[in-house]
């Protein structure tokens, strides 16, 4: 059996060993869990409610622990890493309020009564990065297993051991055995099963934008429903209207949180030209305060880089740049490396076009508003974004004409699970989040009884 041992990446120390699972393995958790679809569907909703704010409050009575499981195995910071772990309470609380407001509707049509039902799909295969182990997870299960699906979930291998508690947590909980599955593994081998498996009727893909296409095009031959959250490289427009200050504080944590590793990373900064010398030598300072530390200590903004093979990627891109500024970095071991401010040459350059998912920030002018729209949008992808402006008429033209799923104003703020996420162009399909999530885990079905006159 093939086996991973993971390593914690602010040390390089080895902190487990996880077997992978191979195809007849992943075959016998979907058989599992379709069988117990059966029986989960058939769970009263207010039942199904009930075990699912009792699986939110287990995993409350676990946050310190699933946190500094986070910490070790991501090298997240602690205070990024309780987030993280209130975040997938948060969201199978949220959602544990669905089953009982699963509502169909009535339509008045001659001849008869019409009514609609929201009916779940059977089996659901959670996909999942390295980069937010916890609510990527969470996001995807919490509103499959509301609206009476059962959930089959691949961690990514480098980041297995939270979603690998929160599947014990589940059982502890009362779900029963089935519903959420953990399946540790390879994408080429577990992953590529859900896609193809039959019973598997929805995948749910975070992820690499070119591995999103592949699955796309694996469940056209099923016609199998899918989510996708892609790439982004995403603009932070700073008008010389904006409270500059404010914007030149914000900025560092809007690209370098998570070390960069996050799809909504704001990873182009596009300045005015009138405010582009005051504005830079402010992000220099905060550039330079941004705290890279130890993960686990509190004062910890930034820890490292996931692993090694990811850190020489990073590198490239920096290599390749023209690099205006750095903060800095431990050294020893850890794939640690520095916030980084790069000019590039041109908005054509790699570093402005290309996502790097690194603590690497590509800083360009712009003289108009039209402009500045016009770069934010020369790109693939649209994810994300900030506006920063003091004027209000401004900040609602630009976040409606920025082609994106998510814009905040005066804020790199993007996820709230209260609201529908998710990614325009090659970002994504579909939204994830906020009151409509469940309706993407259901089929809908049209009835018609037919009255006599
Ligand atoms: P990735 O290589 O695409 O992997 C994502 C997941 O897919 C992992 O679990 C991976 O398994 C699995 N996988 C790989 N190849 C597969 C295949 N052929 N079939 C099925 N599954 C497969 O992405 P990553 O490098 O982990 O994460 C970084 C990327 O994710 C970035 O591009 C980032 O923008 C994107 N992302 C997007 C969002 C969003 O919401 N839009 C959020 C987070 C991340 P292994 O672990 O075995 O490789
Ligand atoms: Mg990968």
């Amino acid at each position: 059996m093939t086996v991973s041992t993971i390593l914690n990446p602010a040390t390089e120390v080895p902190i487990a060993e996880i077997p992978a699972t191979d195809e007849a393995g992943v075959d016998a958790a979907i058989q599992k869990a379709a069988t117990a679809f059966e029986s989960w569907r058939a769970v009263a909703p207010g039942d199904r409610a009930r075990i699912m704010r009792r699986f939110a409050a287990v995993l409350d009575d676990h946050q310190e622990e699933l946190a500094w499981l986070e910490v070790a195995n991501a090298g997240h910071t602690i205070g990024n890493a309780r987030w993280e772990a209130g975040n997938v309470r948060d969201v199978v609380e949220y959602y544990a309020g669905a089953p009982e407001r699963l509502f169909g509707r009535q339509i008045p049509v001659p001849g008869g009564v019409d009514i609609t039902f929201r009916e779940p799909l059977g089996v659901v295969g959670v996909i999942v990065p390295w980069n937010f182990p916890m609510p990527i997870a969470g996001w995807g299960f919490a509103p499959a297993l509301a609206a009476g699906n059962t959930v089959v979930l691949k961690p990514a291998e480098l980041t297995p051991l939270t979603a690998l508690r929160i599947g014990e947590l589940a059982l502890e909980a009362g779900l029963p055995e089935g519903v959420l599955t953990v399946v540790p593994g390879k994408g080429s081998v577990v992953g590529q099963r859900f896609v193809t498996h039959p019973a598997v009727r929805k995948v749910v893909f975070t992820g690499s934008t070119e591995v999103g296409k592949g699955i796309m095009r694996g469940c056209a031959d099923q016609v199998k429903n899918l989510t996708l959250e892609l790439g982004g490289k995403n603009a932070n427009i700073v008008f010389a209207d904006a409270d500059l200050e404010k914007a030149a504080a914000a900025a560092p944590g809007g690209v370098f949180d998570n070390s960069g590793q996050d799809c909504c990373s704001r990873s182009r900064l596009l300045v005015q030209s009138s405010i582009y010398d005051d504005f830079m030598a402010q992000l220099e300072d905060a550039v330079q305060s941004f705290t890279v530390a130890d993960p686990g200590s509190d004062s910890a903004e930034m820890g490292p880089l996931i692993s090694s093979d990811h850190r020489d990627a990073v590198a490239a891109y920096v290599a390749a740049g023209e690099v205006a500024f750095t903060g800095s970095a431990p050294d020893g071991p850890g794939f640690w490396f520095p916030p980084t401010v790069i000019t590039p040459s041109s908005i054509s350059a790699r570093d402005f076009r290309e996502e790097i998912f690194g603590p690497v920030l590509s800083v360009v002018r712009f003289e108009t508003e039209e402009e500045a729209v016009r770069i934010a949008n020369d790109t693939a992808y649209g994810l994300s974004g900030s506006v920063f402006t003091e004027n209000l008429d401004r900040a609602m033209r630009v976040s409606r004409a920025v082609e994106a799923g998510n814009i905040s104003v005066n804020s790199h703020a993007s996820v709230r699970y209260w609201t529908p996420f998710g990614g325009y162009k090659q970002s994504g399909l579909g939204r994830e989040l906020g009151p409509d999530a469940v309706a993407a885990f259901t089929e809908e079905k049209n009835v018609f009884l037919a009255t006599s006159e």
